[in-house]
């Protein structure tokens, strides 16, 4: 791999609060310690959730906080099309099928993960349904079983640098079967894309090296890294984090405005007060 760069990729769905702020420091940081690159990258695919008004405070907040970065900021909202294009070749190849189950499952398939509620795995309903059957409004899953038999043979693998789960992992296919399932990848007419697919064909389109985040996303890594494999994409090193926390061992939820970074900053906190909190 080239020079080392890496990317801090927020939803803006809400103000930046302590728990991205630790994510985009430390990521900015390592970057800049290591004399790379720092990347800011607008994971806003999801148009119902997602304001320019989250975007702009959040910039505001890193700007307070004295982060900098490399170039443009991405935002993936305006390349939804591009990005579902990218698995065209996965059908051709009979990889995904069209699947009408209802709203509610498919977005909770595609949303951001949330502690404390287990992904679901799809149970196959609509697999084998030939592509040719598409409804208006199906969305498209990955044949896991399928794709993965294409890739029999590959090292379906990713190194992993962080605290909590250093080394090596080796991506088991019957327990990707077992804990991941048939995803869904895209939803046609409502331009909706996966976040795992967006994320890791952003990471290799933007040449990032190492992906510095949050250990919520952990349980997401082996998806990117067998999508990496099907789309010819490499796969970057990782870094999972720690979650920021308040007193009672409570994930600072980016809802929570109480924990806002601006009511910080509105209390009289210094950036280096920040620092102070989030690096004791
Ligand atoms: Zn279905």
């Amino acid at each position: 791999m080239t020079g080392f760069t890496t990317r801090f990729a927020p939803s803006p769905t809400g103000p930046l609060h302590l728990g991205h702020a630790f994510s985009a420091l430390l990521a900015h940081d390592t970057a800049r310690a290591a004399g790379g690159r720092f990347l800011l990258r607008m994971e806003d695919t999801d148009r119902a959730r997602c304001t320019p008004d989250h975007a702009a405070g959040i910039i505001a907040d890193l700007t307070w906080l004295g982060v900098t970065w490399d170039g443009p900021v991405h935002h993936q909202a305006p390349h939804i099309a591009a990005y579902t294009a990218r698995i065209a070749p996965l059908a051709a190849r009979g990889l995904l099928y069209p699947c009408g189950c209802t709203r509610a499952d498919i977005r909770a398939a595609l949303a951001a993960p949330q502690e404390g509620v287990e992904h679901a795995v799809y149970p196959g309903t609509c697999r084998g349904r030939p592509m040719d059957s598409r409804q208006p409004g199906d969305a498209l899953r990955l044949d896991l079983a399928r794709a993965l038999a294409t890739l029999a043979g590959s090292d379906l693998a990713f190194t992993e640098t962080g605290p909590r789960h250093g080394g090596t992992h080796r991506i088991d296919p019957a327990a990707a079967l077992a804990d991941i399932g048939d995803v869904v990848l895209s939803r046609k007419g409502e331009d909706i894309v996966a976040y795992f697919l967006a994320s890791a064909i952003d990471d290799a389109d933007q040449g990032i090296t190492d992906v510095i985040r949050g250990e919520d996303l952990f349980s997401f890594t082996p998806i990117q890294v067998i999508l990496q494999h099907l789309l010819g994409l490499p796969t970057p090193r990782y870094h999972h984090h720690r979650l920021i926390r308040d007193e009672d061992g409570k994930r600072l939820a980016k809802r929570d405005d109480a924990r806002a970074l601006s009511r910080y900053r509105a209390d009289g906190m210094t950036p280096a007060d920040i620092r102070a909190l989030l690096f004791p």
